[in-house]
């Protein structure tokens, strides 16, 4: 698709009006308190829903409150504790380390700016991009699989890799709509623009779109 830069910057800023009118409320479906709580929350939620880390966070945060209690966690018995989020030997395993590096470097409290984060356990790009934006309040951009496919499908990128993705949307998106504009495209990605069967007839964004216009979606 031959597009200038301008005509690109123009199909975005509509794309941000429609997913503001369709998805006005749209953020972080891990439940937290503050930033420690969604850091554990985030690790947990890699390859499970967040309905499930919600459940499982509900009692996990009464029994361990503090980044210290984490870091002072019995190995098998926060695995335990964890068990239903999945994978819960490694989780388990990189949640002690993360909090006792939280402990040690940086006095008990998340870091708030990304190297911090991504320096620690099991935290990458994405993971501390979740936490910037949601727990500190300053834009990021957190791709997951429903934010890199809609946003191929929306040509905002023709990446794959996550980090280019996140790259390229940041020099499309105004800064001040990137943390809201991840989770709009989740949204949409969750009830319209499904991975296997995309609902394109059903889609809001279909004339801005041009996967959705190769599909027909219009017709
Ligand atoms: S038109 Fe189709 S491909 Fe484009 S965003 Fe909508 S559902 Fe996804």
């Amino acid at each position: 698709m031959n597009e200038t830069i301008e005509k690109k910057h123009e199909r975005a800023s509509a794309i941000i009006a429609v997913l503001q009118r369709e998805y006005p409320g749209a953020r972080c479906s891990l439940n937290y308190n503050n930033p420690i709580e969604l850091l554990i929350a985030t690790i947990l939620s890699a390859q499970c829903t967040d309905e499930r880390v919600n459940q499982v966070t509900e009692k996990l945060f009464r029994k361990y409150p503090t980044a210290r209690h984490f870091a002072e966690a019995n190995p098998p018995e926060l695995e335990e504790d964890i068990r239903a989020a999945g994978l819960y030997h490694n989780k388990a395993k990189n949640i002690i380390n993360c909090c006792r590096a939280i402990i040690d470097r940086f006095n008990g409290h998340v870091p708030d700016f990304l190297e911090g984060l991504i320096a620690l356990n099991g935290v990458g790009r994405k993971t501390a991009n979740v936490i910037l934006g949601n727990a500190f309040g300053i834009p990021a951009i957190a791709v997951d699989t429903h934010v890199a496919r809609l946003s191929r499908h929306l040509n905002l990128t023709a990446q794959k890799d996550p980090v280019k993705i996140e790259f390229d949307l940041m020099d499309i998106i105004p800064r001040e709509h990137w943390t809201k504009f991840s989770h709009q495209l989740i949204y949409h990605g969750r009830k319209i623009c499904k991975a296997r069967t995309p609902r394109h007839g059903l889609c809001s964004l279909c004339y801005l779109c041009p996967a959705g216009q190769e599909a027909g979606c219009g017709r």
